[in-house]
Order: C-alpha cells, then sequence, then structure tokens
C-alpha cells in the first residue's frame, strides 16, 4: 500500500497547493506575469516574486521564506486553474 499512499499524499500535496495560490494570487495578476518575457516565479507560501524562474518551473525554493513553493507563472496558472 506503499505506493497508494504515496500518490494520496501527492494529490492532498497538489490541492494544498491549489488552495494557496488561489488564496495569495489573482488570476489577473498571474495572467499579466504569464505575458511577461521576464522569469518570474511566485512563491505560494509567502507571496514573494523570485526572479530567475522558468514559467514553467515548481516547487524552486524560495528565496525568501526557503519553503519549495515557488512556481513559475505559466505553472501558477495552471494551478489556479485546475
Ligand atoms: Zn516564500
Amino acid at each position: 500500500m506503499t505506493f497508494l499512499s504515496g500518490s494520496l499524499q501527492a494529490i492532498q500535496v497538489e490541492l494544498d497547493a491549489r488552495d494557496k495560490a488561489q488564496t495569495m494570487f489573482d488570476v489577473d495578476d498571474v495572467l499579466k506575469l504569464c505575458g511577461d518575457l521576464q522569469r518570474v516565479g511566485l512563491c505560494i507560501d509567502c507571496g514573494h516574486e523570485q526572479d530567475g524562474v522558468g514559467p514553467h518551473s515548481e516547487r524552486v525554493v524560495c528565496e525568501d521564506c526557503g519553503e519549495p513553493c515557488v512556481y513559475g507563472a505559466e505553472a501558477c496558472l495552471t494551478l489556479m486553474e485546475d
């Protein structure tokens, strides 16, 4: 049952991430970031905007709070739209 509990845990992590992203950010703001050519990631834990994060990056360690909660703009949007 290790595999099953592992995937349930992964699903829970995704649900938590979605809730956090939706609480922390506005879809319109994230959309604007997606249109920028700058590589900016968003921390769904503390709201920090981190430079040098690719648009599809996930779970990058945040320079501000140290949690692996930074998502690229596109990844963040996907998270919020699911
Ligand atoms: Zn952070």
